[in-house]
């Protein structure tokens, strides 16, 4: 026998079975797939899919050389005898943005979009943090106005509505202002994290310089007092960011979605300004975050398209559905309507012959593969979850009959003429 060969450390396996430690299964993440399917319609937003490997240079140039992601989270390799650094993506919207400036789509109207899929930053994998990770993230490009902060938000409550979760997650908003605000303040905070410097920990000495607004971000308990004393951007703002802020808030209010405001909110990468927003809870220990996102009003012109105000979120996946699974209302069901089982001489071809005309009949059916007692496939039918079982086996052959058996309701077991199949099944059903 060959040694086992492991999964990559971080990345998850998804089976039609729970796992000890990741216990979605692929049924109930296709569940989630479907309805974020009719979200998005709901909502009309377009699908955009993009490909998983980019350019390195387009996530250093819109998520920013100095964040966490970037310098340091990245799978980066150069493609064989080629000069050219590629990169698996960490997060969506830089690819999504580049697609839409490579192929014009802001000429002729603003876009609504949503994408769907796999992410990877190498971090410490930990329940509700991997490496392959999955997000679903929304972009509305192309809107200056608070009125698509306010849509993408209810957006958020909408799908946390319909997942049943609402009463867990807690909205965090604040306002990062534009460029030139952001540099006032950062000088000042600057000057004033200087102040502390030998009581920074290492990571937030080296921000300091880099991108010491992320100081604020810090989860060092010894630094909460000093983070809480310092400068607030909020203070920094002018009238016209003020009025956008409190634009989004008023809309929100009116929608009645209750938020918090979290002057210390700053998020992870470099193209944010104006609105940002966080959703959290409190029921997945440190990985507290499930959704967050804001507006990034200058990247499509970073990107090299023309300048288009816009905004986006991204939620990840596994810890939404870990949230879900626990508290929410979200059910999987992929168990066959049918289950089929036979025996005896040609009871196969039997058998399958009548699955073929129930699926053509809009049932999902399930077959017994193989021969065995009959015993064995009643136990296998109840534990695929089926609610009928369909059972073909020599006197039934001999008198062109079949017999039925309900599962899981009150009708019993009943051996009919073969040509009621379908009419007696849908009497069953109803
Ligand atoms: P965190 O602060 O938890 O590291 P982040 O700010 O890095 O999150 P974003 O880049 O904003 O996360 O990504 C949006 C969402 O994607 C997060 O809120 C989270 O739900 C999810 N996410 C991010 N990184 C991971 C990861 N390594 N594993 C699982 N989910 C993740
Ligand atoms: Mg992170």
């Amino acid at each position: 026998m060959g040694q086992k060969i492991q999964s990559v450390k971080g990345m998850n396996d998804l089976l039609p079975v729970e796992q000890k430690d990741f216990k979605i299964t692929a049924a109930y993440w296709q569940a989630f797939e479907n309805l974020i399917q009719n979200w998005t319609k709901r909502f009309a937003y377009q699908q955009i899919r993009t490909p998983i490997v980019e350019q390195t240079g387009l996530f250093v140039r819109s998520i920013g050389e100095e964040t966490d992601v970037v310098g340091k989270e990245m799978y980066t390799f150069s493609d064989s005898n080629d000069t050219l650094s590629l990169s698996l993506r960490p997060e969506g919207t830089a690819s999504c943005l580049r697609a839409v400036v490579e192929h014009s789509l802001l000429h002729a109207a603003p876009q609504k979009l949503w994408y769907m899929g796999p992410m990877f930053r190498r971090e410490r994998p930990q329940k509700g943090r991997y490496r392959q990770f999955h997000q679903v993230g929304i972009e509305a490009l192309g809107f200056a106005e608070a009125d698509v902060d306010a849509e993408i938000i209810a957006m958020c409550a909408d799908l946390w509505k319909e997942l049943g979760i609402t009463d867990y997650l807690t909205l965090e908003i604040n306002s990062l202002g534009n460029k030139e605000e952001r540099a006032a303040h950062r000088s000042a905070l600057v000057d004033y994290l200087s102040g502390f410097y030998e009581q920074l920990d290492e990571d937030c000495q080296r921000r300091l310089h880099t991108n010491p607004l992320r100081v604020l971000d810090t989860k060092n308990p010894a630094l909460q007092d000093i983070v809480n004393q310092a400068p607030r951007l909020i203070d920094y703002l002018g009238e016209e960011s003020l009025q956008h802020y409190q634009t989004v808030k008023n809309f929100l209010t009116g929608l009645g979605i209750d938020f918090v405001e979290n002057p210390r909110l700053v998020r992870g990468l470099d193209y944010y300004n104006h609105t940002v927003f966080e959703w959290t809870t409190d029921k997945l220990g440190a990985q507290a975050t499930v959704c967050g996102g804001g507006r990034y009003d200058g990247l499509i012109e970073e990107l090299g398209g023309k300048p288009a105000p816009s905004i986006g979120f991204a939620m990840g996946i596994e810890r939404l559905l870990l949230l879900v699974r626990d508290y929410g209302c979200l059910k999987a069901n992929n168990a066959p309507d049918v289950f089929v089982m036979q025996q005896g001489e040609g009871g196969a071809l039997v058998a399958m012959r009548y699955a073929t005309q129930l699926r053509q009949a809009g049932f999902n059916v399930a077959q017994f593969s193989g021969s065995a007692k009959l015993k064995n496939q009643f136990k296998r039918a109840d534990d695929s979850g089926a609610r009928f079982a369909l059972i073909i086996a020599e006197s039934e052959m001999e008198n062109n009959q079949i017999t039925l058996k309900d599962l899981r309701g009150e009708n019993g077991q009943i051996t009919i003429a073969a040509s009621e199949l379908i009419s007696q099944l849908n009497t069953w059903s109803k």
